[in-house]
């Protein structure tokens, strides 16, 4: 019944039919105003004050927004937009905008385009149906917009509407942080700042700037569209909270790297051709180790830009899905018993000339600027942990972490052999004079090509570094990456400033910077190191060990959320004015309703498709076996052999009992956590109550699922939404 093939020849036709454009480089960012397209359109004066404005970080005065912002709707008319809208992140995670088209009624019956800078520069949405955990209440509902210049307006299709998109940061009136841009771009400024600072103390002269890079790997999930749709449970909530799973997974990984089916392969063009318009560059795609999962890989950007485009690789992949009668999940455990999607996101630091910074270098110079900010984000990983790990908790997410696919929620650092044995020999004071030569000699010159290779064989560290850059690995699939690049550039922004002071005060003593900074190193390495961990962060032991090293291992969002309001992280994102103490114990409020929103949900979907769909199929076969058996037993008389029959009728009429039972035992544990106010302590009981019973639930309907007939099972299987291509 349920399985057809699913693609048509209409669908076909689309993608063979699809005009096909020429090479990417001709096409490539089209759809954004990007500085080329201001170069070109822009008068050279307002061209360089925009340019400036970019790398001061200041305003624009009205007549030069004025003069772009002309000639910003001219373009965005000539590729047919007739709405403009302020495009931003609001709490919610995923991205807002609100249309404004581009006329000005200028008679009775006449109107012109116009686009003013003061509407390009600022816009006023209604803040009140946003979250903003408390700060609306306090604060008022009014909230505005503001043009973020550093990340290029673009255009939206969609259908026959077209929309100039004009990425903003979105704050209250009294100027809090609503939106995950904002403090963003407060922490881009701070890591910056700090890491300037060190770098002049270590001797460089000519670097003006530093700036956080951030490539976000997107893991994701295709099914069909029809089975898709068959399922509340997916389009509710975008997980299959039942489903028992296939008898083939991915123990033959046969998927991994393997060739892409040709109806796949269309939408991974036509997805990359939109996004390859909008100047992303998507870079690298492939075959995940779960069947029907894949990956794109992005090449690395400057940290506000990636973010933004991030979230509109999200979206093009759900909207483009569409067109292919495909459902994108972006969803971080959308199917039990095989592997889920994260979002692996690959962090460093780069100076204004591109050098990166985490990049073991060739002179001794360089290996001793790798050594500081390898031992900084060591240093910030070990003192912070606790918030590394809340910035990636969300309901979803849980489970995920810690489920042996995907790093556990103890969070470590993974070097690889070579980089543990010269901190090991810089800690035991091998090294002691840091001569060029001694330097040169540590091998971290050398290094890049071995740690590279010894990374790949650990997949099981939440925080690794893979040769030039770390890979947090925790991230999910579906979040904003905004929030856990905030907290890696605020601790590392801290951990650069401790040791800054640290080498400073050791130089007023020796005068030898290098040699400072190996004696600093040493000593630091001594506390930190509890955090190093190269083995295999999937076993019991690790976790034993973890916790005899102190380490935090918060299993579940509502315990690790409370990490964002402890004195020690209210203190540090306000001292380097990333989010002030009203605004992070806003955001940690957010978090935690939404853990309750998202939990509620389920439970609620559950509930209904157990009570509306699984036990009226289980019934009706119950039904047909008490039939079956009256039926027989009259044919044959009392010689009949129907002790399987009974058998069966008996299972099932225990599993139907059982899950009427457990189903009102969740609706008693959600009764009973809605009568708590205190968030926290609701979250909490959700989780340890109701979430259990949603398990056990679960068990009793995918018991049910290998019973009862085929034909009359409701929801779309495992292995036909995941191997019917
Ligand atoms: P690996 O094979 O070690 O995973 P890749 O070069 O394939 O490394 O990169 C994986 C991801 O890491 C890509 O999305 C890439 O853009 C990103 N990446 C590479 N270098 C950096 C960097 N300096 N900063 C941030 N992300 C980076
Ligand atoms: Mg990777």
């Amino acid at each position: 019944m349920k399985k057809t093939c699913p693609i048509t020849a209409a669908e076909r036709s689309y993608a063979v039919e699809k005009e096909k454009s020429g090479p990417v480089s001709e096409y490539y960012g089209e759809d954004t105003f990007n500085i080329r397209v201001m170069k070109n359109k822009l008068p050279g004066d307002t061209y360089n004050k925009i340019i400036d404005a970019i790398h001061e970080n200041t305003i624009l005065d009205l007549e030069t927004a004025n003069t772009v912002a002309h000639a910003m709707a001219k373009w965005a008319i000539e590729k047919g937009a007739t709405h403009f809208a302020h495009w931003f992140q609001p709490m919610t995670g995923i991205t807002a905008e609100k249309h404004d088209a581009f006329i000005d009624v200028t008679g009775a019956s006449s109107v012109i385009e116009r686009f003013s800078g003061k509407q390009l520069v600022q816009g006023e949405p209604d803040a009140s149906s946003f979250p903003s955990g408390g700060i609306r209440a306090t604060f008022e509902a009014r909230g505005y917009t503001a043009w973020d210049m550093s990340s290029p307006a673009f255009i939206r299709r969609n259908g026959i509407s077209t929309t100039l998109c004009i990425p903003t940061a979105f704050i209250s009136f009294t100027g809090q942080a609503l939106d995950k841009k904002t403090p963003l771009l407060r922490s881009n400024r701070a890591v910056s700042k700090s890491a300037l600072n060190i770098l002049k103390l270590l001797g460089s002269k000519d670097v003006r700037g530093v700036f956080a890079t951030l490539g976000p790997e997107q893991e994701y999930f295709l099914i069909d569209a029809d089975y898709y749709y068959k399922r509340p449970d997916l389009v509710m909530g975008g997980r299959a909270i039942v489903g028992a799973p296939p008898p083939k997974g991915q123990e033959l990984e046969d998927q991994y790297f393997g060739s892409i089916k040709e109806r796949v392969s269309s939408y991974m063009h036509d997805m990359e051709e939109e996004l390859f318009k909008l100047g992303v560059p998507a870079k690298t795609r492939h075959n995940e180790v779960a069947p029907s999962q894949f990956e794109l890989a992005p090449v690395f950007e400057e940290a506000n830009l990636a973010v933004d485009h991030n979230q509109i690789v999200m979206d093009t992949m759900q909207q483009v899905a569409k067109k292919h009668r495909l459902a994108c999940l972006l969803h971080e455990k959308p199917f039990a018993g095989i592997n889920g999607s994260g979002k692996h996101l690959n962090w460093s630091l780069s100076d204004n000339k591109g050098n990166n910074l985490l990049n073991p270098g060739q002179t001794p110079e360089d290996n001793i600027h790798f050594l500081v900010f390898l031992i900084a984000v060591i240093r910030a990983v070990y003192k912070h942990a606790d918030i590394i790990r809340a910035s990636v908790g969300s309901y979803a997410n849980d489970h995920r972490l810690g489920a042996n696919e995907a790093p556990p929620a103890i969070i470590s650092v993974f070097l690889g052999d070579q980089l543990t044995r010269i901190l090991g020999d810089i800690e035991a004071g091998k090294v002691s004079k840091a001569s060029d030569k001694e330097i040169i000699n540590l091998g971290i010159s050398s290094l890049p090509i071995v740690s590279k290779d010894s990374t790949d064989r650990n997949r099981t560290s939440p925080f690794a570094f893979t040769g030039n850059k770390f890979e947090f690995r925790a991230v999910g699939s579906a979040q904003s990456i905004s929030f856990p690049a905030t907290v890696l550039n605020t601790i590392v922004a801290e951990s650069l400033d401790y040791l800054a002071e640290k080498i400073k005060g050791r130089c007023d003593k020796s005068g030898n910077v290098n040699q400072c900074v190996l004696t600093v190193i040493r000593e630091e390495l001594k506390d930190i190191k509890p955090v190093l961990f190269n083995g295999d962060n999937y076993t019991m032991e690790w976790e034993k060990e973890a916790a005899k090293r102190k380490l935090p291992n918060y299993k579940t969002t509502p315990v690790a959320l409370k990490a964002l309001i402890t004195p020690k992280a209210l203190d540090l994102f306000e001292k380097y004015k990333v989010l002030s103490h009203v605004e992070l114990k806003s955001r940690y409020l957010i978090h935690i309703e939404r853990y309750i929103k998202d939990l509620s949900i389920e439970a609620k979907c559950l509930q209904n498709i157990c009570l509306s769909q699984i036990l009226p199929a289980a019934t009706s076969y119950q039904n047909r076996l008490s039939e079956a058996i009256l039926g027989t037993r009259e044919a044959l008389g009392k010689s009949a052999d129907l002790s399987a029959q009974l058998d069966l009728l008996k299972k099932l009429a225990a599993l139907v009992n059982q899950v009427y039972a457990t189903n009102q035992a969740i609706q008693t544990g959600v009764e009973k956590a809605s009568a708590v106010h205190d968030e926290q302590k609701k979250a909490e009981m959700l989780c340890d109550r109701v979430k259990t019973k949603m398990n056990e639930l679960r068990g009793y309907v995918d018991e049910l699922e290998m019973l009862v007939d085929d034909e009359l099972w409701p929801l779309p299987k495992f292995w036909e939404m995941l191997f019917i291509s």
